[in-house]
């Protein structure tokens, strides 16, 4: 891709960035005040969260500033890689939307950690009716948006190995969580839901 559509696609993705931390403030400063019942953080999901910024923002941020990650630029011609970024823009902007959709129907059961609040409430309308995690299926549309925005093997495709080792944690502590909290209520929601793809009625 010429310099120019690689700086484009970069400012895209930092854009994408941008957009997302703007989308999440008026949560996230809501949730300072909501004091919490359960909280099960752990050593390993705060390893995996970690991770998930190392591979989101550091890595792009020193393969935009720097040369260093030069090396390991996919070995493609300039204009595969813009035939590749296109997709991958309508993946960012697909991730950013599904993420500020569900910020918007968790409202104040959002939690960045898997922690419960004294007021929380099953939440099963908006994007939640169809799919439990929509925030991890935006994270995971993201880690695809980035593989094919930067194209470089550890800028780029760094974000779906660690995109997947946060979920196949996370997911399972998350539900087991929930089941815990909400019982039956929960039981019943998982029968109607998928996790990242929507459970289509029958
Ligand atoms: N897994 C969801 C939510 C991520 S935020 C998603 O991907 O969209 C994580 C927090 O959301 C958890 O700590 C839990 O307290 C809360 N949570 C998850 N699913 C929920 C639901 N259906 N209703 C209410 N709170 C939920």
């Amino acid at each position: 891709m010429g310099p120019q559509m690689g700086r484009l696609f970069k400012a895209l993705y930092f854009a994408g960035m941008v957009a997302e931390v703007i989308l999440r403030a008026p949560y996230e400063r809501r949730r300072g005040q909501i004091p919490k019942t359960d909280q099960r953080v752990s050593p390993a999901e705060q390893a995996l969260l970690a991770g998930l910024s190392v591979t989101g923002l550091l890595l792009p941020l020193i393969y935009s500033l720097t040369p260093w990650l030069a090396f390991a630029d996919y070995p493609l011609a300039p204009r595969t890689k813009t035939r590749l970024g296109w997709p991958g823009a309508l993946l960012l902007v697909a991730a950013v939307w599904l993420f500020g959709r569900a910020h918007r129907d968790l409202g104040s059961n959002w939690s960045p950690s898997l922690e419960i609040g004294a007021q929380q409430t099953l939440t099963t309308t908006g994007v939640y009716r169809r799919i439990r995690h929509p925030m991890y299926t935006s994270l995971g549309l993201w880690g695809l948006a980035q593989a094919l925005l930067l194209p470089n093997w550890i800028a780029g495709l760094g974000g779906l190995p660690a995109f997947l080792a946060f979920y196949l944690v996370r997911v399972p502590q998350e539900e087991q969580m929930m089941l815990e909290h909400f019982g039956d209520a929960y039981r019943a929601y998982c029968a109607q839901t998928g996790r990242v793809v929507p459970h289509l009625p029958s």
